[in-house]
């Protein structure tokens, strides 16, 4: 939707066809009287979506809203850590040096973001190596954590944002281990929901003339045979399906299970916002993701929109493995893995009441092999900016989306769109 209004910004037509309805991941339900925005929840690198809005010379419909106590607070085996850390917190000085060490690079990472990965470049070239600079000498956010000799709790909190690349702590590169630093500050949420994304970009099509049809799958790129350019923004392991080459058997990066439900009365104004209940072992965790098995105590996300004015809402997300299968609510391991965040914040009857469940069978139907978020799991030297997959495929060819920008979630498929669109453009 993202390169769709840009390139019909610059006078060509544009048709998109899409499978289900405009917004894959990010949809809007109704479900047991409420409206949930499911899939991402946290919109973050906000200096990316001002990028796209001033390249269409748009004002921001969005209306962000920062999100009560940022990236949320951490339950790990050595303690519960909020971050951002707060002044007076034991860990503070600690998430200070961190903070003093990483908060530069943001200008940086937006403009790797956003900025075509070029040798001649030499914004590319000045971002790289400013982030080099902090990461050199280590491959994976594990190993720089570890460098910075921080105390286990801080440690292990940081690591757990690797798996915004999808893959645990020991794969994920260092730019992840950077993550907390560079986001905390800005997490947000649109006041009227995520689903407000997909309505402005829906908005910027229409009023440039974008033709949208959905429920209309592409099945055969020989029927797109009248159109100048194609631009996929589907994973391109489902791209090389329907150009009928072979797909590569690779590790892919992880999956989930999403439960979504009204917040029950009495937990109303008991929950922050975000809360974070991290794996107690990452090698673990990691190696029963690899094996697609699911892990004994798995990462989990309680998002409590508990606005009084409101419906209040409650999402659980459970990190599972790319399997392509269907856990519900009442599956052992989702029973197990709710009763553990329940122990962990202290509470109980989180999911009382109907529950949406999303599931890696779900998140396979649009998206990559197994319901992976991220598409295939790159080894930490090509994930982040080094972008693994080509932007054109072809003379007529391009490509986008979350499987072309490894673990950026939104700001790396908003960057995305800007680069191909500059580099259509110049092509
Ligand atoms: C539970 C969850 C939580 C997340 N949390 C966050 C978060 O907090 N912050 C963040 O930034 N990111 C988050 N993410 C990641 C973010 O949602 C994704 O990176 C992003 O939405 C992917 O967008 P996309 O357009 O690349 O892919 P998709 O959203 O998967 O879109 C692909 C589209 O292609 C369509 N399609 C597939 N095949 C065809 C075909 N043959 N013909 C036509 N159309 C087709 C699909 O129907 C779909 O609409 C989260 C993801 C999940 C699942």
């Amino acid at each position: 939707m993202t390169v769709a209004a840009l390139l019909a910004q610059r006078g060509l037509a544009v048709t998109v066809y899409e499978a289900q309805v405009p917004g894959g991941k990010l949809r809007r339900f109704q479900h047991a009287g409420l409206s949930f925005d499911t899939g991402p929840s946290l919109f973050t690198f906000p200096g990316v979506w001002r990028k796209v809005l001033s390249r269409l010379g748009e004002r921001d419909p969005l209306d962000l809203r920062p999100l009560p106590g940022g990236l949320g607070v951490h339950h790990t085996p050595f303690g519960s850590v909020p971050l951002p850390v707060q002044e007076g917190h034991p860990l503070y000085l600690h998430w200070r040096r961190y903070v003093h060490e990483v908060s530069p690079l943001k200008p940086h990472v937006e403009t790797l973001l956003t900025t075509p990965p070029r040798l001649h470049s030499a914004a590319f070239l000045r971002a790289s190596s400013a982030l080099g600079r902090v990461t050199f000498p280590h491959a994976s956010a594990e190993g720089w954590l570890r460098s910075r000799r921080f105390p286990p709790a801080l440690h292990h909190a940081l690591a757990v944002h690797s798996l915004n690349a999808g893959v645990g702590p020991g794969q994920g590169s260092v730019l992840y281990a950077l993550l907390p630093a560079l986001m905390a500050g800005e997490v947000s949420r649109p006041a009227s929901g995520m689903g407000a994304l997909t309505d402005a970009l829906l908005a910027f099509c229409a009023a440039r003339g974008v033709t949208v049809f959905p429920e209309t799958p592409v099945n055969d790129l020989r029927g797109l045979a009248h159109h100048d350019r194609i631009v996929s923004a589907v994973d391109p392991s489902r791209l090389a399906r329907l150009l009928g080459r072979p797909v590569p058997v690779a590790p892919m990066t992880v999956s989930g299970v999403a439960l979504y439900s009204r917040l029950p009365a009495h937990l109303v104004g008991l929950l922050p916002a975000t809360s974070v209940i991290t794996p107690s072992d990452y090698a673990q965790f990691a190696s029963s993701l690899a094996a697609r098995a699911l892990p004994p105590d798995t990462l989990a996300l309680v998002h409590a929109d508990a606005d009084l004015l409101q419906e209040s809402r409650l999402a659980l997300l459970l990190t599972a493995p790319a399997s392509g299968q269907i856990y519900t609510v009442d599956h052992p391991w989702v029973r197990g893995q709710v009763k553990r965040v329940e122990e962990t914040l202290g509470v109980s009857g989180l999911l009382t009441g109907e529950v949406l469940a999303l599931t890696p069978k779900y998140f396979a139907q649009g998206g990559a092999t197994g319901g992976a978020i991220y598409g295939r799991a790159w080894p930490a030297w090509r994930a982040g900016p080094f972008h693994p997959e080509p932007y054109r495929l072809s003379g007529r060819l391009w490509q986008v989306g979350t499987g072309v920008h490894p673990g950026g979630g939104l700001p790396a498929v908003l960057g995305g769109a800007l680069i191909v669109d500059e580099l259509m453009n110049r092509a």
